[in-house]
């Protein structure tokens, strides 16, 4: 029985993929091995550069607007997001990392995007040719941002709004064409969820500018402080409610909790394969590696946690499709592979020995992307006090 079940399901296994959805983990297989083999990975990850020919590839396939409304070139849904992620992780990371942002943008737009620009915009992030980047976080904070945000939109005396502040960790910024802005537009009153609203704002419209910061992992895309000086925009660029941004983000963090499963299964996955053989071909004391039982134990309970990891994340999404609350369990899918991810790839670079210690093999930097979900979208500690409310009914932890 081949490592890992997806390619080679259990028989009667109830959680085996329908044959479209193994069709389309097939064609993104096909496509990354074609258009984004390991040595691209590799140098493209060294470079700091976005793979602009794989995000065209990917739009040609339809692959950027799953789970949008059909008429505006949507198909699919979640579990289809899952496998376009999960894929995208275990090759090239920074790829999925760049599609959970456009899936939240995605979500964000078809629901509350009512405006002609605003659907403009939406299709033309569907077919690839503008990117959209997500501002949420501030350098006060960003688990608990509605509290700490201090990005302020005012009303002008023409009906405009004027935005001034500072968005931080915003991913993709600095090739975005225009950038999703929370913003506060009431003082907190009972709930600090209350009076933030969200904006359409272009990336290239003054006194918005975008500064690159330097990251540990996910070189392939952009992380970007955002600051906004006096940014003027048109009354229609409020995306859904004033005063609700915050509400209407909620499903869209949840969405991509989700997503960060799929993502860390992925790289958990691919670190785990990477480990996998090279314990069958590594000898020590006339042996392979994986003949001892030290390292023999790391890959079974890194197979383990991401076998779990993946039955809750279905769970979840089947949840999701049938229009059911399913954040309790995403939760945990998030909590289990995000784990999985960095402790298989910490003990994968330990099983390498020196080579797990070199930039050319790749275990070191599924250590380093992987890392990112561990908190984001939301931190595991977050994570772990939602799960103790809902599932243990514990008093709130925080
Ligand atoms: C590469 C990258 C890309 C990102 N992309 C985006 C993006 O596109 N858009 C966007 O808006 N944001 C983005 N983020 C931000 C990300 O969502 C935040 O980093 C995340 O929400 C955590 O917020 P924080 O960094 O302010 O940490 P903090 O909120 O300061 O938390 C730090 C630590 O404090 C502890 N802690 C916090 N709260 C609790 C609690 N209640 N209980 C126990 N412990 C707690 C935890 O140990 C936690 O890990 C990105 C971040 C990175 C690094």
């Amino acid at each position: 029985m081949p490592y890992p079940f997806p390619d080679e399901p259990l028989a009667g296994d109830p959680l085996a993929e329908p044959p479209e959805r193994a069709e389309l983990r097939r064609t993104l297989r096909e496509l990354i091995a074609r258009e984004s083999p390991p040595e691209r990975v590799h140098e493209l990850d060294e470079a700091e550069r976005f793979d602009d020919a794989l995000h065209a590839r990917l739009a040609e396939l339809g692959l950027l607007g799953i789970d949008a409304p059909e008429e505006l070139g949507g198909s699919g849904d979640v579990r289809d997001q899952l496998v376009v992620v999960e894929e995208l992780a275990a090759g090239p990371t920074s790829m999925a990392a760049f599609v959970i942002a456009q899936f939240a943008v995605v979500q964000v737009l078809a629901g509350f995007g009512r405006e002609e620009t605003q659907r403009a915009v939406l299709r033309e992030l569907i077919d690839g040719s503008v990117r959209v980047s997500f501002a949420l976080s501030e350098p006060g904070g960003g688990t608990d941002v509605a509290r700490a945000m201090r990005t302020r939109a005012q009303r002008t005396a023409s009906g405009d709004w004027r935005l001034d502040g500072q968005k931080t960790w915003t991913s993709g910024a600095a090739a975005a064409r225009w950038i999703v802005v929370l913003a506060r537009t009431s003082p907190v009153e009972r709930s600090p969820v209350h009076g933030i609203s969200m904006f359409l704002v272009p990336a290239d419209a003054p006194g918005v500018e975008v500064r690159p910061i330097d990251t540990f992992g996910i070189h392939g895309l952009s992380t970007c402080d955002v600051f906004l000086d006096g940014v003027t925009v048109p009354a229609d660029a409020v995306l859904g409610d004033v005063d609700r941004g915050m509400r209407q983000v909620f499903a869209t963090v949840n969405r991509e909790g989700l997503n960060a499963a799929a993502a860390t299964l992925g790289v958990g996955r691919a670190a785990l394969e990477l480990a996998v053989r090279h314990a069958g071909e590594r000898e020590v004391f006339g042996k392979p590696i994986g003949a001892f039982q030290v390292p023999q134990h790391w890959m079974v309970d890194g197979a383990v946690a991401l076998e779990s990891a993946r039955s809750l994340m279905l769970r979840a999404a089947a949840l999701e499709v049938a229009g059911t609350d399913s954040g309790l369990l995403a939760s945990m899918a998030k909590l289990v592979a995000s784990e999985a991810a960095v402790r298989i790839s910490e003990q994968g670079m330990q099983l390498m020995g020196g080579l797990g210690y070199t930039r050319g093999v790749a275990m070191q930097r599924f250590f380093r992307d992987g890392r990112l979900w561990s908190f984001s979208p939301l931190t595991n500690e977050m994570v772990r006090n939602r799960i103790g409310e809902q599932l243990l009914g514990l008093p709130r932890s925080y």
